[in-house]
């Protein structure tokens, strides 16, 4: 008993504010979409209960999924963009409830490598070891976004169905808001190690995974997060699906940046 309290006293001095809300919730893995687990885990209803804020895809990857303020965009394959209805379902996702733990005006970055890179450079203050969403706002003076075709039974490995059937759509002195989600290196085996980013414009119109960006003094906001919780599918076509292989070179070209 006295051991117990010893430890229990170490814990509750080093604590710190875990509240509920806080954590950076994710549906199955990036590399069990990656090898054609397409099907919805669960709904945008549901998934709207673990946060207002992050990134995913559809049913079937139709479409990239870009949740801001609690609205779910779906941005589609022919590069239109609508509010996603609440029983479409969802396999891939990562959402937050955000706060912005960090804020820095008049972000102008040349390219992606730019605005990651002062996005990074925070994170190196702050511990590169949390998990971040990341909320970009404002004039985009050039944006290279990509969305792809719905895929149809028997699915393809997402690289492959990428080589036909992905969209791209370029914007220039666009307002909007890059919705970005950073992964620390020890994610590797469950998600991509670094930064995703997906995009909405202002009027809601316009949108999908940013390939290639640059920004003018936007805002930029950032929530650290500590805690990490993740549901899988319990059913046969993702139980079968060998996730111990690397995938590192195939993530790296589906990201495309
Ligand atoms: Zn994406």
């Amino acid at each position: 008993m006295k051991k117990f309290l010893a430890v229990l006293v170490v814990v509750l001095s080093v604590s710190q504010a875990f509240a509920a809300g806080d954590e950076l919730f994710q549906t199955a893995l990036l590399q069990s979409l990656m090898q054609g687990e397409y099907d919805g885990v669960i709904t945008v209803k549901e998934l709207k209960s673990y946060g207002d804020t992050g990134i995913g895809t559809f049913q079937g990857v139709n479409g990239e999924l870009v949740m801001s303020g609690g609205k779910v965009y779906q941005a589609l394959w022919d590069g239109s963009v609508k509010i996603a209805s609440d029983d479409e379902t969802v396999p891939f996702a990562n959402v937050t409830f955000f706060d912005a733990d960090i804020k820095k005006e008049g972000v102008t970055a040349e390219n992606f490598g730019a605005l990651t890179d002062i996005m990074t450079s925070i994170i190196r203050e702050h511990g590169r070891n949390q998990f971040y969403m990341a909320k970009v706002s404002g004039l985009m003076p050039h944006i290279l976004v990509r969305s792809e075709l719905k895929q149809n039974e028997p699915y393809k490995p997402l690289n492959d169905a990428l080589k036909t059937d992905q969209r791209e759509f370029e914007y220039k002195d666009i307002r909007g808001t890059i919705v970005a989600l950073y992964c620390p290196n020890y994610m590797r085996g469950l998600n991509s190690a670094g930064w995703h980013l997906h995009f909405v414009s202002e009027d809601g119109t316009k949108g999908g995974h940013v390939l290639g960006v640059s920004t003018k003094d936007c805002l930029l906001e950032m929530d650290s997060i500590s805690e990490f919780v993740m549901i899988v599918p319990n059913r046969k076509t993702f139980n079968d699906k060998d996730l111990s292989v690397n995938m590192q070179k195939e993530i790296q070209q589906v990201e495309g940046n």
